[in-house]
């Protein structure tokens, strides 16, 4: 007995010293910038709005001095220190400029799992700040935004268009569905019913809840500046409907899809961006988050990155990505 105690626990050791050894950086890959170069989106200097890219589906929108993040991460710990909670997460303002994201008036979350929102933290010294999300999120994050104003969104229930508090944005919800991670398992799709006390702490505890994806507009005196469809999942054949009415009435300026990598999203994206018409295609979730701040760029090596932007551009969608901690004034 005493033997296979010690066994085991000599295999334990050597599994977790191998695991922090590899921090799990063979995932990515680095990016070679001329490979890229001709599909990074620049600047149009239109419509005073800058948006910020943080890496995976992390995004903050600014207008007027006021902002709007959706899925609040960018710290990309590595998978070790995630699941045994030993992350030093970095400071945002370390990262991009602090008037990037100093009055943050609305926040948006995808899903429960950390890459959407484990840096929510950073966003929220303004009490003002709403917080927009399923209820199972909320439930999760209650610890972090206590004092703040959340908006629980009902998934089977269609959503009316929800406002900040000077209607600089407002968002409508689109319930989408969590693609599998691997060979049709979808990890950590649990749902909370009740309030966390702590704020998470473990790789599990970040359970996904429902998804949802969100049209966005920047508005001046109630009218549509810009129309984002941050789209970060599947869509259902109902909520495809719901997107393209949405944009038949007023159209979308830009289209920033999920992006994974040619098998799982590339028909997805074809042939909603045939619908919509956007004036930009933007690819999103399509860099290794795994331990990958201040170092080089990688996308997952899985992909091509660059020949698959290539093959979107053989099919009629000029597919643009943009740097982790770039800005791009719209
Ligand atoms: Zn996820």
């Amino acid at each position: 007995m005493l033997k296979k105690i010690i066994k085991y626990s000599i295999l334990t050791l050597l599994t977790l010293l191998f695991l922090a050894g590899l921090k799990i950086e063979l995932i990515g890959k680095k990016i070679e910038p001329s490979s890229i170069e001709n599909y990074i989106l620049k600047s149009e200097n239109k419509n005073k709005i800058r948006l910020t890219f943080l890496g995976t589906s992390g995004f903050i929108i600014n207008y007027n001095n006021k902002q709007i993040v959706c899925d609040p991460f960018f710290s990309n710990p590595n998978i070790y220190s995630t699941i045994f909670s030993t992350a030093k997460l970095p400071k945002l303002n370390n990262l991009i400029a602090d008037s990037l994201f100093d009055n943050v008036s609305m926040i948006t979350i995808s899903h429960g799992h950390y890459d959407h929102c484990m840096d929510i933290q950073n966003f929220l010294p303004n009490e003002n700040t709403k917080i927009v999300s399923d209820k199972s999120n909320l439930l999760m994050l209650s610890s972090e935004i206590q004092k703040n104003q959340k908006v629980e969104i009902k998934h089977d229930i269609e959503t009316d268009w929800i406002y900040d508090q000077d209607s600089t944005f407002r968002v409508l919800p689109i319930a989408s569905v969590h693609a599998p991670h691997i060979a049709n398992i979808t990890f950590l799709d649990g749902i909370y019913e009740k309030a966390l006390t702590e704020f998470p702490q473990k790789l599990w505890q970040w359970k996904m809840g429902k998804c949802n994806s969100f049209l966005v507009d920047v508005l001046q005196d109630d009218s549509v500046v810009y129309r984002f469809a941050m789209l970060g999942g599947k869509m259902t054949e109902k909520s495809e409907k719901l997107l393209i009415k949405n944009c038949k009435e007023r159209n979308c300026n830009m289209l920033a899809h999920i992006y994974w990598n040619k098998d799982r999203n590339f028909d997805d994206i074809i042939r909603i961006n045939q619908q919509l018409k956007p004036d930009v295609l933007l690819l999103h979730h399509w860099n290794s988050f795994f331990g990958n701040v201040n170092k080089p760029v990688q996308y997952f090596r899985t992909t091509n990155l660059p020949e698959e932007l290539k093959n979107f551009k053989m099919n009629h969608a000029d597919a643009k990505i943009m740097m982790p901690f770039s800005s791009v004034d719209l």
